[in-house]
């Protein structure tokens, strides 16, 4: 049998039971009894509502991955990207383009494959415990929406990766390497101000209590702030968030209306102080790094599998070409794509922890982001309490409680002098 077969079939199928059993862990993980640090801003009632809201959230993705996976693997077996990959070619266009149809058809199908799921978890789900704000018109717009960013932005970057593989021989991936670069670089400037509004307005934040706290806390910090802007979350949904996005004269911290709605100034000060934690502690630039070296490495990777004729019998392929390689390349990387993103949660976990710091000794109001993080974490309904293999795996952030220990840990030795 095909090695490469065995492979890519021995990745899926584990990946599917390490799901299985990383989600059983986590939902016997729930403790029933609330916290004692939450007591004072969670009901029991509201609680209990947390804990059916994980568990349907977990069978959710549970039946999502039981249908998806196998359909893959039976479309795979089946020589359906053999078929794509006819009806790509007979277009008669030339490799670059075909590439293209190709790659557009399979996303198409994901998409299609996708779409139920994303329904049900709108509009049923999401809406069942009062978090959606979609409408109906919102969700079909923002489809198309998506497919007209990815049409404009993503297509040409799989058209010139396609091209350098194409044209430049053993040195491709180098090339494609930087221009993959250039363009990130340039998407991270411009994203801000260019894609991020056609799916929500930007308004800067308006005169005021909070305004005149922000701006005296960065004046008193030296950090200039270029804008501070609310976004319209409230839109799709009641949860809510705070980012910092762009780079020098893009650079802005956005507050989600529904964020400001429920957080004292207090609170709002304190979580910003967090984010601009983030960029003092160039925790940004530190992530920009780590995604520009994996990617060389990705592609780096990809050189030496890109037209192995095995491979290519392994997806029960009739012709070897560039662009398919690539997509099949995915599957094979997928181990080592994990790995990456398990040592770059952990590194963000450590980069939330410095930022909650940050945000301590220099606002000087540890309780203040104590009890925003507390709001934020009932009103989105997150659990209290996950299973330590599921936060090694998949958190970006600590836990809330393993949060606000650092924090009361670091204010009481700084108490102690
Ligand atoms: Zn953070």
């Amino acid at each position: 049998m095909n090695p490469y077969l065995v492979f890519i079939l021995a990745i899926m199928v584990g990946t599917f039971i390490l799901n299985i059993i990383v989600e059983k862990l986590n939902l016997r993980h729930f403790r029933e009894t609330l916290p004692d640090e939450f007591t004072d801003c969670y009901d029991p009632e509201k609680y209990q509502q947390s804990q059916r809201y994980l568990r349907e959230n977990t069978r959710f993705e549970l039946v999502q991955s039981s249908v998806h996976t196998p359909i893959v693997i039976v479309f795979m077996l089946a020589g359906g990207f053999n078929c794509v990959d006819l009806a790509a070619r007979s277009f008669g266009c030339g490799p670059v383009l075909s590439g293209l149809i190709f790659t557009g058809m399979l996303a198409v199908g994901m998409q299609v494959l996708d779409l139920p799921f994303s329904i049900y978890d709108t509009f049923v789900i999401e809406s069942r415990y009062g978090f959606n704000k979609t409408t109906v018109k919102t969700f079909i717009v923002d489809l198309f929406k998506g497919w007209g960013v990815t049409i404009l932005v993503g297509a040409p970057i799989i058209a010139g990766v396609f091209w350098f593989f194409e044209q430049t021989g053993s040195l491709a991936w180098l090339y494609a390497w930087g221009a993959v670069t250039v363009v990130q670089i340039v998407l991270m400037f411009v994203a801000p101000v260019v894609i991020m509004p056609i799916f929500n307005t930007f308004e800067p934040l308006e005169d005021g209590e909070l305004k005149q706290a922000i701006e005296s806390y960065a004046h008193a910090r030296n950090f200039k702030l270029k804008g501070v802007y609310t976004m319209d979350g409230s839109r799709r949904s009641t949860k809510s968030n705070a980012f910092f996005t762009g780079f020098g004269k893009f650079r802005r911290i956005v507050l989600f209306d529904t964020l400001i709605e429920k957080h004292s100034v207090d609170e709002l000060v304190a979580i910003l102080a967090h984010e601009m934690g983030h960029f003092k502690k160039r925790h940004i630039h530190k992530f920009v790094l780590i995604s520009i070296i994996s990617t060389g490495l990705m592609l780096y990777i990809l050189s030496l599998f890109i037209t192995s004729p095995d491979l290519f019998q392994a997806f029960g392929m009739e012709h070897i070409s560039v662009y398919a390689g690539i997509v099949f390349f995915g599957f094979l990387y997928s181990p080592i794509s994990m790995v990456i993103s398990t040592i770059v949660n952990s590194l963000s976990r450590r980069f939330e922890y410095e930022a909650d710091r940050y945000a301590a000794d220099t606002y000087g109001k540890p309780d203040a982001l104590i009890s925003g993080l507390k709001t934020l974490s009932v009103d989105n309904l997150s659990n209290l309490t996950p299973h330590p293999l599921k936060v090694w795996l998949e958190y970006s952030h600590p836990p809330v409680l393993d949060r606000i220990r650092a924090l009361r840990n670091a204010a009481g030795s700084s108490a102690q002098g």
